[in-house]
């Protein structure tokens, strides 16, 4: 008989997630902020970054300037709120040693 187990794979990750991972996916996934997010990239359509420096770069990133988790009570205000590229984004969670947000 061989011997095959197919849901077992000995590499991949736990299937389990840190609350604040899964808090995350939940908020990021949520109605409101899609929407809001939607919004603002209209309304906010460059990089903020990137125009500082003279460069006209479309925003796909909504960011929070004050962390999600350190102040939910912002996570929908728009004043909170920047429109970035993904590199400026990364960069800036790189250097403040954050993963997202
Ligand atoms: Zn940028
Ligand atoms: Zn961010």
């Amino acid at each position: 008989v061989p011997r095959r187990i197919p849901y077992f794979r000995p590499n991949a990750p736990a299937p389990t997630r840190a609350p604040a991972e899964k808090e995350r996916t939940k908020f990021y996934s949520s109605a409101r902020w899609m929407r809001l997010r939607k919004a603002f990239l209209a309304e906010h359509p460059l990089c903020v970054r990137c125009e500082t420096e003279g460069r006209l770069v479309p925003a796909t990133i909504v960011h929070h300037i004050r962390e999600r988790l350190e102040r939910p009570d912002l996570a929908l205000d728009p004043a909170n709120l920047l429109s970035m590229c993904d590199k400026c984004h990364s960069s800036l969670h790189k250097s403040k040693g954050q993963a997202t947000g």
